[in-house]
Protein backbone atom coordinates (compact mmCIF):
# COMPACT_ATOMS: atom_id res chain seq x y z
CA UNK A 1 0.00 0.00 0.00
CA UNK A 2 1.97 3.18 -0.54
CA UNK A 3 2.77 5.46 1.98
CA UNK A 4 1.37 9.01 1.12
CA UNK A 5 3.61 11.05 3.71
CA UNK A 6 6.54 9.09 3.23
CA UNK A 7 8.82 8.29 0.68
CA UNK A 8 11.19 5.73 2.30
CA UNK A 9 10.80 4.47 5.61
CA UNK A 10 14.06 2.49 7.16
CA UNK A 11 12.64 0.46 9.99
CA UNK A 12 15.48 -0.80 12.63
CA UNK A 13 17.97 -0.98 10.18
CA UNK A 14 21.17 -3.22 10.62
CA UNK A 15 24.35 -4.23 8.27
CA UNK A 16 26.33 -6.71 10.78
CA UNK A 17 29.64 -8.71 9.76
CA UNK A 18 32.14 -10.56 11.13
CA UNK A 19 34.82 -8.42 11.82
CA UNK A 20 38.02 -10.24 10.81
CA UNK A 21 39.34 -10.68 14.30
CA UNK A 22 42.81 -10.89 15.82
CA UNK A 23 45.25 -13.70 15.21
CA UNK A 24 45.04 -14.77 18.60
CA UNK A 25 41.69 -15.19 18.40
CA UNK A 26 41.54 -17.58 16.44
CA UNK A 27 44.38 -19.74 17.70
CA UNK A 28 42.22 -20.26 20.98
CA UNK A 29 38.93 -20.54 19.24
CA UNK A 30 37.39 -17.20 20.80
CA UNK A 31 34.30 -15.86 18.85
CA UNK A 32 34.76 -13.05 16.08
CA UNK A 33 33.92 -9.44 16.96
CA UNK A 34 30.33 -8.43 14.48
CA UNK A 35 31.08 -5.10 12.72
CA UNK A 36 27.62 -3.11 13.61
CA UNK A 37 28.43 -0.97 10.40
CA UNK A 38 24.50 -0.04 11.02
CA UNK A 39 22.86 -0.54 13.83
CA UNK A 40 19.30 -0.45 13.67
CA UNK A 41 19.06 2.75 12.03
CA UNK A 42 14.93 4.08 11.99
CA UNK A 43 14.65 7.05 9.13
CA UNK A 44 12.19 8.61 6.98
CA UNK A 45 12.66 10.55 4.01
CA UNK A 46 9.49 12.46 2.46
CA UNK A 47 8.84 13.19 -1.19
CA UNK A 48 10.12 16.15 -2.43
CA UNK A 49 12.21 16.44 0.94
CA UNK A 50 16.47 16.85 0.98
CA UNK A 51 17.57 15.21 4.37
CA UNK A 52 20.99 15.29 5.25
CA UNK A 53 22.98 12.22 6.95
CA UNK A 54 26.22 13.91 8.32
CA UNK A 55 28.87 11.65 10.45
CA UNK A 56 32.69 10.65 10.30
CA UNK A 57 34.10 7.92 8.38
CA UNK A 58 33.28 5.20 10.23
CA UNK A 59 29.65 6.04 11.24
CA UNK A 60 27.76 4.12 8.89
CA UNK A 61 26.15 6.47 6.26
CA UNK A 62 27.98 5.25 2.86
CA UNK A 63 26.68 1.55 4.28
CA UNK A 64 23.04 2.74 4.56
CA UNK A 65 22.92 4.69 1.53
CA UNK A 66 24.16 1.49 -0.35
CA UNK A 67 21.41 -0.55 1.17
CA UNK A 68 19.25 1.91 0.41
CA UNK A 69 20.61 1.87 -3.55
CA UNK A 70 20.44 -2.09 -3.13
CA UNK A 71 24.27 -2.21 -3.69
CA UNK A 72 23.99 -3.60 -0.55
CA UNK A 73 21.93 -6.40 1.59
CA UNK A 74 20.85 -5.22 5.30
CA UNK A 75 21.10 -8.08 7.47
CA UNK A 76 18.07 -6.90 9.80
CA UNK A 77 15.24 -4.62 9.76
CA UNK A 78 13.30 -3.32 7.11
CA UNK A 79 13.23 -0.69 4.34
CA UNK A 80 10.03 0.43 2.87
CA UNK A 81 9.85 2.46 -0.30
CA UNK A 82 5.94 4.25 -1.49
CA UNK A 83 4.31 1.55 1.45
CA UNK A 84 6.30 -1.42 -0.18
CA UNK A 85 8.96 -3.80 1.31
CA UNK A 86 12.21 -3.85 -0.50
CA UNK A 87 14.06 -5.33 2.32
CA UNK A 88 14.50 -8.72 0.28
CA UNK A 89 14.07 -7.57 -3.56
CA UNK A 90 17.41 -8.75 -5.43
CA UNK A 91 18.17 -10.17 -9.02
CA UNK A 92 18.29 -7.47 -11.89
CA UNK A 93 14.71 -8.28 -13.43
CA UNK A 94 13.00 -7.78 -10.23
CA UNK A 95 15.02 -4.78 -9.31
CA UNK A 96 14.72 -2.75 -12.37
CA UNK A 97 11.58 -0.80 -11.21
CA UNK A 98 13.07 0.33 -8.20
CA UNK A 99 16.52 1.01 -10.00
CA UNK A 100 14.15 3.55 -11.95
CA UNK A 101 12.76 4.94 -8.92
CA UNK A 102 16.46 5.43 -7.11
CA UNK A 103 19.49 6.41 -8.03
CA UNK A 104 22.76 7.20 -6.25
CA UNK A 105 25.49 10.17 -7.44
CA UNK A 106 29.01 9.20 -6.05
CA UNK A 107 31.39 10.54 -4.73
CA UNK A 108 34.44 10.43 -7.11
CA UNK A 109 33.22 11.54 -10.53
CA UNK A 110 36.85 9.74 -11.95
CA UNK A 111 35.79 6.69 -11.00
CA UNK A 112 32.05 6.84 -11.55
CA UNK A 113 32.45 7.53 -15.27
CA UNK A 114 33.49 5.34 -17.95
CA UNK A 115 36.71 6.92 -19.47
CA UNK A 116 36.40 4.74 -22.89
CA UNK A 117 32.67 6.18 -22.79
CA UNK A 118 31.15 9.87 -24.08
CA UNK A 119 29.05 11.50 -22.24
CA UNK A 120 26.37 10.57 -24.55
CA UNK A 121 26.58 6.90 -23.90
CA UNK A 122 27.25 7.52 -19.89
CA UNK A 123 24.20 9.69 -19.71
CA UNK A 124 22.29 7.18 -22.28
CA UNK A 125 23.39 3.99 -19.87
CA UNK A 126 20.32 3.89 -17.83
CA UNK A 127 17.75 4.75 -20.34
CA UNK A 128 19.30 1.66 -22.02
CA UNK A 129 19.36 -0.68 -19.13
CA UNK A 130 16.34 0.15 -17.94
CA UNK A 131 14.81 0.30 -21.09
CA UNK A 132 13.26 3.55 -20.57
CA UNK A 133 13.79 4.70 -24.23
CA UNK A 134 12.71 2.20 -26.97
CA UNK A 135 14.63 4.36 -30.59
CA UNK A 136 17.34 6.26 -30.81
CA UNK A 137 15.01 9.60 -30.86
CA UNK A 138 14.05 8.78 -27.48
CA UNK A 139 17.19 8.15 -26.46
CA UNK A 140 18.69 11.65 -27.50
CA UNK A 141 15.88 13.78 -26.16
CA UNK A 142 16.42 12.32 -22.84
CA UNK A 143 19.88 12.42 -22.71
CA UNK A 144 20.33 16.44 -24.04
CA UNK A 145 17.00 16.77 -21.20
CA UNK A 146 19.22 15.14 -18.33
CA UNK A 147 22.23 17.39 -19.62
CA UNK A 148 20.20 20.37 -19.25
CA UNK A 149 18.58 19.55 -16.00
CA UNK A 150 22.17 19.39 -14.92
CA UNK A 151 23.78 22.61 -16.38
CA UNK A 152 25.20 21.07 -19.29
CA UNK A 153 24.27 23.66 -21.89
CA UNK A 154 24.40 23.60 -24.68
CA UNK A 155 23.92 19.88 -24.83
CA UNK A 156 25.17 19.00 -28.44
CA UNK A 157 28.59 21.02 -26.65
CA UNK A 158 28.89 17.70 -24.74
CA UNK A 159 27.52 14.60 -26.22
CA UNK A 160 30.73 13.91 -28.07
CA UNK A 161 33.13 14.42 -25.27
CA UNK A 162 34.80 12.14 -23.12
CA UNK A 163 35.26 12.52 -19.27
CA UNK A 164 39.13 13.37 -19.62
CA UNK A 165 37.77 16.44 -21.88
CA UNK A 166 35.96 17.79 -19.12
CA UNK A 167 36.71 20.10 -15.54
CA UNK A 168 36.07 18.21 -12.30
CA UNK A 169 32.55 20.18 -12.01
CA UNK A 170 31.43 19.39 -15.83
CA UNK A 171 32.07 15.59 -14.90
CA UNK A 172 30.13 15.57 -11.50
CA UNK A 173 27.32 17.58 -13.28
CA UNK A 174 27.94 14.35 -15.91
CA UNK A 175 27.14 12.27 -12.79
CA UNK A 176 24.15 13.60 -12.16
CA UNK A 177 22.82 13.92 -15.77
CA UNK A 178 22.95 10.03 -15.44
CA UNK A 179 21.45 9.82 -12.35
CA UNK A 180 18.62 12.12 -12.77
CA UNK A 181 18.24 10.24 -16.76
CA UNK A 182 15.45 7.91 -15.20
CA UNK A 183 13.68 10.54 -13.53
CA UNK A 184 13.53 9.19 -10.44
CA UNK A 185 12.21 9.70 -7.23
CA UNK A 186 14.95 9.43 -5.14
CA UNK A 187 18.89 10.47 -5.31
CA UNK A 188 21.10 9.24 -2.49
CA UNK A 189 24.06 11.59 -3.15
CA UNK A 190 26.92 10.28 -1.34
CA UNK A 191 29.63 13.04 -0.91
CA UNK A 192 29.17 14.37 -4.11
CA UNK A 193 30.61 18.03 -3.47
CA UNK A 194 33.37 17.00 -1.28
CA UNK A 195 36.09 17.04 -4.10
CA UNK A 196 34.90 20.02 -5.90
CA UNK A 197 36.68 23.79 -5.45
CA UNK A 198 34.47 25.93 -3.36
CA UNK A 199 32.94 27.56 -5.99
CA UNK A 200 32.33 24.98 -8.03
CA UNK A 201 30.32 23.12 -4.74
CA UNK A 202 28.06 26.55 -4.45
CA UNK A 203 27.10 25.34 -8.22
CA UNK A 204 26.26 21.70 -7.73
CA UNK A 205 24.35 22.31 -4.24
CA UNK A 206 22.34 24.76 -6.56
CA UNK A 207 21.56 22.48 -8.63
CA UNK A 208 20.38 19.60 -6.80
CA UNK A 209 18.14 22.01 -4.90
CA UNK A 210 16.58 23.62 -8.39
CA UNK A 211 15.41 19.62 -9.20
CA UNK A 212 14.23 19.54 -6.13
CA UNK A 213 12.11 22.65 -6.40
CA UNK A 214 11.00 21.91 -10.07
CA UNK A 215 10.82 17.75 -9.82
CA UNK A 216 9.52 17.28 -6.16
CA UNK A 217 12.46 15.03 -6.24
CA UNK A 218 13.85 13.87 -2.90
CA UNK A 219 17.47 13.74 -2.01
CA UNK A 220 19.39 12.11 0.42
CA UNK A 221 22.62 13.69 0.90
CA UNK A 222 25.69 12.35 2.73
CA UNK A 223 28.32 13.93 3.97
CA UNK A 224 31.28 14.62 6.74
CA UNK A 225 30.36 18.79 6.48
CA UNK A 226 27.64 19.89 8.83
CA UNK A 227 27.86 23.40 7.12
CA UNK A 228 27.16 21.87 3.46
CA UNK A 229 24.10 19.52 5.47
CA UNK A 230 22.80 23.52 6.37
CA UNK A 231 22.86 24.93 3.81
CA UNK A 232 21.06 22.06 1.68
CA UNK A 233 19.19 20.32 4.07
CA UNK A 234 15.36 20.60 5.34
CA UNK A 235 16.74 17.89 7.81
CA UNK A 236 19.40 16.56 9.41
CA UNK A 237 20.32 13.21 10.98
CA UNK A 238 23.67 12.71 12.59
CA UNK A 239 25.27 9.27 12.78
CA UNK A 240 28.02 7.87 14.60
CA UNK A 241 28.94 4.17 15.23
CA UNK A 242 26.10 3.23 13.06
CA UNK A 243 23.18 4.89 15.30
CA UNK A 244 21.58 7.92 14.78
CA UNK A 245 22.37 9.92 17.60
CA UNK A 246 20.56 13.33 16.80
CA UNK A 247 18.25 14.20 14.57
CA UNK A 248 15.96 17.74 13.55
CA UNK A 249 15.65 20.17 11.26
CA UNK A 250 18.26 21.87 10.16
CA UNK A 251 18.50 25.06 11.80
CA UNK A 252 17.85 23.18 14.80
CA UNK A 253 20.97 20.66 14.81
CA UNK A 254 23.03 23.47 13.31
CA UNK A 255 22.04 26.49 15.94
CA UNK A 256 20.93 24.01 18.82
CA UNK A 257 22.23 20.58 19.03
CA UNK A 258 21.63 18.85 21.91
CA UNK A 259 23.71 15.83 21.55
CA UNK A 260 27.69 16.67 22.85
CA UNK A 261 29.00 15.17 19.81
CA UNK A 262 27.24 16.92 17.43
CA UNK A 263 28.34 20.41 19.40
CA UNK A 264 31.73 18.67 19.06
CA UNK A 265 31.14 17.50 14.88
CA UNK A 266 29.86 21.70 14.24
CA UNK A 267 33.08 22.82 16.24
CA UNK A 268 35.20 21.59 14.23
CA UNK A 269 34.13 23.33 11.53
CA UNK A 270 33.84 26.63 9.74
CA UNK A 271 30.53 28.48 11.42
CA UNK A 272 28.24 28.66 9.21
CA UNK A 273 26.95 32.41 10.60
CA UNK A 274 29.58 34.92 11.81
CA UNK A 275 26.68 35.82 15.23
CA UNK A 276 26.19 31.92 15.66
CA UNK A 277 27.10 31.09 19.40
CA UNK A 278 29.27 28.26 20.09
CA UNK A 279 29.25 25.86 23.05
CA UNK A 280 32.33 25.38 25.13
CA UNK A 281 33.10 21.67 24.68
CA UNK A 282 36.39 20.21 23.32
CA UNK A 283 37.11 19.38 20.19
CA UNK A 284 36.98 16.08 18.47
CA UNK A 285 39.95 13.80 18.93
CA UNK A 286 41.70 10.89 17.69
CA UNK A 287 40.17 8.24 15.29
CA UNK A 288 36.30 6.60 15.38
CA UNK A 289 36.33 3.59 17.79
CA UNK A 290 36.11 0.60 15.68
CA UNK A 291 32.64 -0.37 14.86
CA UNK A 292 33.72 -4.42 16.34
CA UNK A 293 33.74 -2.92 19.53
CA UNK A 294 31.63 -0.47 20.32
CA UNK A 295 31.52 1.28 23.42
CA UNK A 296 28.47 2.67 24.97
CA UNK A 297 27.34 6.18 24.68
CA UNK A 298 29.46 8.26 22.69
CA UNK A 299 33.15 9.69 22.05
CA UNK A 300 32.51 12.09 24.90
CA UNK A 301 32.77 8.86 27.17
CA UNK A 302 36.17 9.51 29.44
CA UNK A 303 34.93 12.90 29.74
CA UNK A 304 31.38 12.64 30.45
CA UNK A 305 30.44 13.21 33.62
CA UNK A 306 27.53 10.42 33.46
CA UNK A 307 29.85 8.34 31.33
CA UNK A 308 31.03 5.74 34.28
CA UNK A 309 27.77 5.21 36.19
CA UNK A 310 24.84 5.13 33.17
CA UNK A 311 26.26 5.51 29.78
CA UNK A 312 28.40 2.49 30.26
CA UNK A 313 25.95 0.32 30.88
CA UNK A 314 22.87 1.47 28.97
CA UNK A 315 22.56 2.87 25.57
CA UNK A 316 20.59 6.38 25.25
CA UNK A 317 17.52 6.24 23.56
CA UNK A 318 16.46 9.45 21.49
CA UNK A 319 14.62 11.76 23.71
CA UNK A 320 12.57 14.63 22.03
CA UNK A 321 13.53 17.79 22.57
CA UNK A 322 10.36 19.64 21.04
CA UNK A 323 9.45 20.45 17.40
CA UNK A 324 10.52 17.08 15.93
CA UNK A 325 14.57 17.55 17.27
CA UNK A 326 15.57 14.16 19.09
CA UNK A 327 18.99 13.27 20.70
CA UNK A 328 20.43 9.99 22.32
CA UNK A 329 22.44 11.72 24.94
CA UNK A 330 21.05 11.07 28.98
CA UNK A 331 22.47 14.59 28.88
CA UNK A 332 20.15 16.13 26.16
CA UNK A 333 17.75 17.64 28.47
CA UNK A 334 20.82 19.17 30.35
CA UNK A 335 22.68 20.51 27.74
FE1 LIG B 1 28.04 10.70 25.35
FE2 LIG B 1 26.51 9.16 26.94
FE3 LIG B 1 27.83 11.18 27.99
FE4 LIG B 1 25.76 11.66 26.38
S1 LIG B 1 25.66 10.67 28.40
S2 LIG B 1 27.77 12.72 26.36
S3 LIG B 1 25.93 9.97 24.94
S4 LIG B 1 28.77 9.38 27.00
Amino acid sequence: MSDAANLLRLEDLQVHYPGRGKILDHILGRPQATVRAVDGVDLTIKRGEILAVVGESGSGKSTMGRVITKLAQPTGGRMLFDGEDMTSLTGSSALRPYRHRVQMIFQDAYQALNPRHTVFDIVAEPLRSLRLATNHEQLTLGVKKSLVAAGLTPPEQFCSRFPHELSGGQRQRVVIAGALAAEPELIVADEPVSMLDVSIRAQILQVLTDLRDQRNMALLFITHDLPVAWLIADRIVVMYLGRVIETGSADDITFNPRHPYTVALSNATPKVRPDADRRELPALEGEVPSAARIPKGCRFHPRCPLAFDRCRKEEPPLFDAGHQHQAACWLADKF
